[in-house]
Formats: structure tokens, C-alpha cells, sequence
């Protein structure tokens, strides 16, 4: 009987596979007694493991080059720190000396120890660093059984001809994404993990399709199993019949071709049919983020979000170091344009650096955050606007604003540019005094008033992410309200709507960045709303340019504003599906 399970998808692609599960190390591990003479052999084969591990950690940064995101060597690094943590070796190592437990036995304990501490802190970001500890203790379980990690196992097991497999965890390290893309791995699904876990961040930076936080997965799937992931429905399907198999299979090689099909477009201008040329810009969070950006054709970065500087880190980056991040991605930018936002900090994006005051908020989406923050906290708002600044002396830099609700922010924000460009003259630093400010349209009162907001803006960037989760009163984070997290939902689509009719009004340059940007069912819908400028994730770009290039805009205008007057998001959702059916309909 065939069985479908539920999980957070990453991507939109579609694998079938034979199921590699990696069971976790920590199952069914001997837990013994030290006679007194035992210690000294049982220290030594646990630091030999140690030290296995620690080499594959290195082995990997050095080999992996430029394959690895900028997120993949952080993670790798954060990994390699916790390796060194006194809390975790040599706290086991007591373990085995004193309570004279075998090696397995003490890591566990202390895995235990360090977890229950890491269940009482309240930062989530730092809380999910647990499963980093969990999977390094996981290596050095393995080492000391024998395997030398994910790796061995594969090249042990996993032959050529083997049609590709889909990797089954309960959580997979960063280190393992690697290995994941080097051999043959289809994509992946884990048990744990949700659209803000580290394993997603990782699995959209390298564009294999996953799953993950699927509950049950290890109970229902056993090894060489057939199994499906449809990434874009966060689906996974199993025990599925030889007619079903068969038409996943031609799907699977659909969907292949396809993405091969898509470097045709890397060359090919994006125009859509009836000549409207539309930018397609992408979205980075770290400056190594750009190589793949370029790869795919990009016309500049509509959004850098400075806030990832700031992140996994005990001290906030100075303004040089900041200068240097932001030049680096201008200079190889070479002349094209680069967005970077200022530091939008709070809420969902933690920065445990900074401090948000000693009274937690009762709803921190709604308290002193992104520009909010900045205004509150003059001198780090200063530091880095003249970080940008000096930046834009390499190439074409627009600084965005985050959160801003009305004007007067805007006219705050302003006033900081004009101090941190006196500062910097004060110093005879070069910058562009041109550059342009311009505010994020993420809050509903900025889109309702925007009339009045564009006065004091150069540019608008419509942050939908955040845009819905405000309008909908829906938490962006908070899987139990996901379902209800609608970009169709008619008021989102008129503040939209709105938006980029005033800017076009006041010829004020409008881009959207948000998760809708790279959405390949919306495109049509943005082309309709008039949008002429997207920043997405670099792996989209061609996708939409595809969409863009069979598109007619002239057309799609008079169908979107029909869809405009619709009540209903589902209405919304039909009439979007028929209108990009035709669009695909031969005439
Ligand atoms: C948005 O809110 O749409 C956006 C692009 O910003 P972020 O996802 O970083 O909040
Ligand atoms: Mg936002």
C-alpha cells in the first residue's frame, strides 16, 4: 500500500531513488565498565577517533574549494570548533577516567549533559546548534567503530550503476551535504528540521531537492527501499507500485533534462516575447554567495542581507570588517548593481551579538527591530552605512532600508547616510555621495501609504516574506499557521498592486526580493502587476527567465487585472493556473 509522509520542502524538484538510510550512530552503542587498566587504551582510541574526525573536517574545507557555499564553510568551521570544546572532549575523557566508562558510554553522557544545556537557551538559532554537536559526536561514534564517515560508506557501497540514491537521516551534517552532491545522492530527507534549520539553509544553497523534519521517516523506510521526494509539496512516497514507479521515473527524467535545458538560457537576454526587458537580480547572504549568482546570469544583487555577517559569531564585525564583505561583492560585481540592506536584526534572524534590551519581547516580529533597531543603536548604524559607503567608491552601491512603516523613519535613516558621508569626507575616504536609499516595503502601512513614503525614497524593494506574515497576521515561522500563509490572499496582491503602481507613478525603480521573486507560477502575475525588476535566489534566475521569455506582457496585464478584483484566494489560485496554462498553450 502505497504511503505518502509530510515535511518541509526545499526546492522544486523532483527525485526517486533507492533509500540510503544512515542510522545514527548513537543507536545500540556497548555501554561498559573499565577494569583500572583499561583506561589508559580506552582514552587513546577515543583521541585517535577525535583526531580522525578532526582530519576529515580539514580534509573536507581543503578539497571542497569553491564547491562549497559560503554557509557550508561556516557550518564546517562552527563544527570544527565544537571538536576543541573542552565541554566535549576532554569532559569525556574525564568520564572515561573517573567513572571508568567505555568511550561510547562517556560521549553519550556528556552529549546528554551538553544537549540539556543547550535546551535551556532561548536564542533559537543558538539552540539548533545542538544537532551541530550531535552530529560531531555521530563522526567520532563511527570513527571509533570503524567508519570513517559518510564518505567510506559510500565509496564502500555505492556503485556506479546504481540508478542514484536518496539519502534518509535523522539529521545530516554539512560536511555530509558534500558528500551527498560528489556521489551520485539524488536528494535527501531528514526526521528533524525545519525552513529555518541549518539543513535547509544548506540543502536550497546547493539545489538539491529535500525534505525535511518529516516525523516517523525512520520507522516507515528501510534500506534500498523506493522512494519518491516531491520537494516543491514537501512530499515523500514510498511502496509505491511498478505503474507508479514508471511515471515518476519519466517525471524524474522530465525534470533532469530540464534543469540541463535551463543553461541554454544563461546566455539569452531577458526579454519577454512582446520586448518588455525585465532585471533579474539575485539575492545573497555572505559574499561567496556571488560566484553562483554571476554563474547564473544575474543583472546585479537586488538584496545582500547583512544581517548573516552578524550571525554564529560572539562579537559584531567592525566597520572594516564590514567594508571589506561589501567591497569584495561590489568589486567582483563589477559595475553591476548591489543592493545591501542594512542590518535587519530580530525576530527570525538572531544576532546573538547584539543585545535587544533585558526584557525579552512578548512578540519580538513586532518590537524593536531591522531599522527600528538601527535607530536605536546610532553608532553600529553609523559604522555600517560608512562600511557601505565606502564600498560604493568600487561600483554601484543602493543602500535598503528594512522594516521601514512611514517617512519618518525614512527621514531618520536619511539623516544617518548624510553624518556617516560627513565622517567619511572628515577622514578624506572616497564614496559615491550619490548612492541611492531606498526602503524595503515589507510592512503593510508602508504599502497602504506609499504615496506619502516615495517622496523620501530612491528605490523600492517589496519584501513579501514579511509583507504576508504582517497583512495575514500569520508568523512566517510557525509551522501550525503555515497552510494559511497565502501569497494569492487578495489584500496581498493589491498592496503589491499598489506599490508598484506609485512607484511607477513617481518613476521610483520597484524590485520585489521576497520568496515570491523566485516562484515560477507567480511570474506571470508580477509581469501583470507591472514588475520589471527581480531578486531571487541565484538558482531561480533561469527558471524565470524561461518564463519571462515566453511571455507576453501586454497580455498578462489585462488577465492579472482580473484576477485583482477576485475575492478569494482560491479564486485567485484557478484563474493563476489557467492564465499560466495558456500562456504555455501553443496558439
Ligand atoms: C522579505 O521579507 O520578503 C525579505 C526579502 O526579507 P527577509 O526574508 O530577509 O525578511
Ligand atoms: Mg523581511
Amino acid at each position: 500500500m502505497a504511503w505518502t509522509l509530510s515535511g518541509v520542502g526545499i526546492g522544486d524538484g523532483l527525485a526517486m531513488g533507492k533509500a540510503w538510510v544512515l542510522a545514527s550512530a548513537r543507536l545500540d552503542l556497548p555501554r561498559r565498565r573499565l577494569e583500572p587498566d583499561q583506561v589508559e587504551p580506552e582514552l587513546k582510541r577515543f583521541r585517535e577517533a577525535v583526531s580522525i574526525v578532526n582530519k576529515e573536517l580539514s580534509g573536507l574545507k581543503e578539497t571542497m574549494g569553491q564547491e562549497a557555499s559560503a554557509e557550508v564553510s561556516a557550518l564546517l568551521e562552527l563544527q570544527a570548533i565544537i571538536l576543541r570544546d573542552p565541554l566535549l572532549v576532554a569532559a569525556t575523557e574525564q568520564r572515561i577516567q573517573h567513572d571508568r566508562c567505555n568511550a561510547e558510554w562517556g560521549l553519550l553522557q556528556q552529549l546528554e549533559a551538553v544537549s540539556a544545556q543547550f535546551d535551556e537557551i532561548e536564542d533559537p538559532y543558538l539552540r539548533e546548534r545542538k544537532a551541530d554537536v550531535q552530529q560531531i559526536v555521530d563522526r567520532i561514534l563511527r570513527a571509533m567503530q570503524g567508519e570513517v564517515g559518510l564518505e567510506e560508506v559510500v565509496r564502500k557501497n555505492n556503485h556506479e550503476d546504481d540508478g542514484g540514491w536518496i539519502l534518509i537521516a535523522k539529521d545530516i551534517s554539512p560536511a555530509d551535504m558534500l558528500i551527498l552532491r560528489r556521489h551520485r545522492f539524488l536528494g535527501f530527507v531528514t526526521e528533524t528540521g525545519s525552513a529555518t534549520s541549518h539543513t535547509a539553509i544548506l540543502a536550497r544553497s546547493l539545489g538539491l531537492p529535500a525534505v525535511v523534519g518529516v516525523s516517523g521517516l525512520l520507522n516507515q523506510i528501510a534500506q534500498n527501499d523506493i522512494i519518491v521526494i516531491k520537494s516543491k509539496e514537501g512530499a515523500v512516497l514510498g511502496a509505491l507500485n511498478a505503474d507508479d514507479q514508471s511515471v515518476y521515473r519519466g517525471q524524474q527524467a522530465v525534470y533532469a533534462d530540464d534543469l540541463k535545458a535551463l543553461d541554454d538560457f544563461k546566455q539569452l537576454a531577458s526579454c519577454s516575447l512582446d520586448g518588455v526587458s525585465v532585471l533579474l537580480m539575485a539575492n545573497i547572504d555572505l559574499p561567496n554567495d556571488v560566484q553562483i549568482a554571476l554563474d547564473r546570469g544575474c543583472d546585479g544583487i537586488g538584496l545582500f542581507r547583512s544581517e548573516f555577517l552578524f550571525m554564529n559569531r560572539s562579537s559584531i564585525p567592525s566597520e572594516e570588517e564590514q567594508f571589506q564583505a561589501y567591497s569584495a561583492v561590489v568589486k567582483t560585481m563589477a559595475g553591476r548593481p548591489v543592493t545591501i540592506r542594512t542590518l535587519d536584526a530580530g525576530a527570525d534572524k538572531e544576532v546573538s551579538a547584539l543585545s535587544f534590551g533585558h526584557d525579552k519581547p512578548a512578540n519580538p516580529a513586532l518590537a524593536s527591530r531591522a531599522i527600528r533597531y538601527s535607530l536605536q543603536s546610532p553608532d553600529l548604524f553609523l559604522s555600517q552605512l560608512r562600511a557601505m559607503l565606502r564600498a560604493s567608491a568600487f561600483g554601484q552601491v543602493k543602500i535598503l532600508i528594512p522594516m521601514v512603516s512611514g517617512p519618518s523613519e525614512m527621514i531618520s535613516a536619511r539623516e544617518m547616510v548624510q553624518q556617516a558621508m560627513t565622517s567619511l569626507r572628515a577622514k578624506g575616504l572616497a564614496f559615491n555621495p550619490k548612492t541611492s536609499v531606498g526602503a524595503m516595503i515589507e510592512v503593510p502601512s508602508a504599502a497602504i501609504a506609499i504615496d506619502g513614503l516615495v517622496a523620501h525614497i530612491d528605490f523600492a524593494s517589496i519584501g513579501t516574506n514579511d509583507l504576508i506574515q504582517y497583512t495575514l497576521a500569520i508568523d512566517r515561522t510557525d509551522r501550525s499557521v503555515a497552510h494559511l500563509y497565502n501569497p494569492l490572499h487578495p489584500a496581498v496582491l493589491r498592496l503589491i498592486d499598489q506599490t508598484i503602481r506609485s512607484c511607477n507613478r513617481a518613476n521610483l525603480p520597484v524590485s520585489l526580493c521576497g520568496e515570491m521573486a523566485g516562484d515560477t507560477d507567480l511570474t506571470r502575475l508580477l509581469l501583470g502587476l507591472g514588475l520589471r525588476e527581480f531578486s531571487m535566489h541565484a538558482t531561480e534566475i533561469l527558471k524565470v527567465k524561461r518564463v519571462v521569455r515566453g511571455s507576453s506582457v501586454a497580455s498578462l496585464s489585462r488577465g492579472v487585472g482580473r484576477l485583482l478584483k477576485l475575492p478569494d484566494p482560491a479564486l485567485v489560485k484557478s484563474g493563476l493556473s489557467a492564465m499560466n496554462a495558456k500562456a504555455l498553450r501553443p496558439d
